[in-house]
């Protein structure tokens, strides 16, 4: 290193070194030393998945707060849509992978700093490639992603090497920072249950008994196909939405139902969760606020803190309990109790409705890896039928793998049955 770059990288963390060398809250009891503090701070390895609203922000707040290798991780390439809130993006970059264009923007602004780009989905790299991180930031809008994430981290955790998560998310005014260490406090799994399933309205329902102006919009993402040589209806092309808004009207009308407008069907279309720029920056920098502080040692967030700008900014901290019978992160196996006669079936439902479960395809195996029922194995799905007390013995330890969760990893499941005392 040259004595200029030195001097340059001096001068760019000048602020970041300031505080490290004054004892604070963020300085326990390094100032003595804050020159290691210095070294360590860049040489920590964090991954930033999701380079979107949230993503963008997280980054420009790492690569200002003195990390410099950072690694980041996005599958989708960039829409003008996303241009009023990621600001890393300009038009020019519309088609272009997110991860890559931000990683660019922050490397030529933020001079030594280095970000790292991957271009793909977080469930397609090996459990390998998520152990050379010292830390991991989501700024998801994806229930699935953060889920298969968390667990794949727990999974690394039981292993003896913890990875702090810190989990950023925004939704219109509001919003939730969580720092998650795994296996040691509550994991985002512990809370599945406070996460509403997402909203879908009965087929039969749509088809002929609309009642509100979301039905008639959802009628007319079933038509949108047999008109659009089965293309399925696109948010952000105008001409679709406009077509949506013209069948889902014409519905509306038959059934004389009020409220059918543009903005209705763009919602339903696209299910839009409002992004909010001034949200996602607040929440980015509390993440980034969280990393400061696990990287320099000092006490951080314990474990959840909410955000809501609705009416006035507010916040509120406090500390999620950990699920003693966590399908992920917990020691005991999960529980469930149906009745003997119940048949096998009813215990897939519930791992797919309940909301501590949300599964999307789990399969079943009985202890010493009997396939009870696999979605791939034709002759298990007999057993869907039959009454589970004529399958296994109450008491006994399934284990459950799911799309959701990472391949290989089995959830612990105990049935009991209800009728059996
Ligand atoms: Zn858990």
């Amino acid at each position: 290193m040259t004595e200029q770059t030195t001097l340059l990288d001096q001068e760019r963390w000048e602020g970041i070194y300031k505080l490290m060398e004054h004892p604070s809250m963020l300085t326990p009891d390094c100032t003595e030393e804050p020159e290691k503090l210095k070294t360590f701070l860049h040489s920590m390895k964090i991954l930033v998945i999701g380079a979107g609203g949230l993503g963008c922000e997280v980054l420009k707040d790492l690569a200002l707060s003195g990390f410099t290798d950072i690694h980041v991780i996005d599958l989708d390439t960039i829409d003008i849509s996303n241009l009023n809130r990621q600001f890393l993006f300009t038009e020019k970059d519309t088609g272009r992978p997110k991860a890559e264009v931000a990683a660019e923007f922050v490397n030529k602004r933020v001079e030594g700093c280095h970000v790292t780009p991957y271009v793909g989905n977080i469930k397609d790299k090996p459990i390998t490639f998520y152990h050379q991180f010292d830390m991991v930031i989501s700024g998801l809008d994806s229930v699935d992603a953060r889920r298969w994430m968390n667990a794949t981290l727990v999974d690394i955790a039981r292993d003896g090497q913890i990875i702090p998560f810190i989990d950023g998310g925004s939704e219109g005014f509001s919003g939730q920072v969580r720092v998650i260490l795994p296996t040691v406090n509550a994991c985002y799994e512990c809370g599945m249950i406070l996460i509403p399933p997402p909203v879908t309205f009965p087929m039969c329902t749509i088809a002929s008994n609309p009642r509100v102006p979301e039905h008639c919009v959802e009628w007319s993402l079933l038509e949108f196909p047999k008109a659009h040589d089965g293309r399925k209806p696109d948010g952000d092309k105008e001409e679709d939405v406009l077509w949506c808004l013209k069948c889902a009207s014409e519905r509306a009308e038959k059934y004389k139902i009020e409220g059918v407008d543009f903005k209705l069907t763009l919602g339903v279309i696209k299910h839009v969760i409002p992004a909010i720029a001034s949200t996602n920056s607040i929440i980015a920098a509390m993440c980034v606020n969280e990393a400061m502080k696990i990287a320099m040692n000092a006490l951080s967030l314990d474990n959840y803190c909410q955000y809501s700008g609705a009416e006035q900014p507010y916040t509120n901290t406090f500390e999620f309990s950990k699920n003693e019978t966590c399908l992920v992160c917990a020691d005991i196996s999960s529980e469930i109790e149906v009745r003997k006669d119940a048949q096998f079936d009813e215990i897939m439902t519930k791992l797919k409705e309940n909301p501590e479960y949300q599964m999307k395809n789990p399969s079943i195996q009985l202890p010493g890896g009997i396939p009870l029922y696999m979605r791939a194995l034709a002759q298990t799905h007999d057993n869907l039928q039959k009454p589970v007390g004529d399958l296994f013995e109450s008491g006994t330890e399934l284990a459950v793998t799911d799309p959701v969760f990472p391949q290989g990893m089995f959830l612990r499941l105990k049935v009991k049955f209800s009728n059996d005392e």
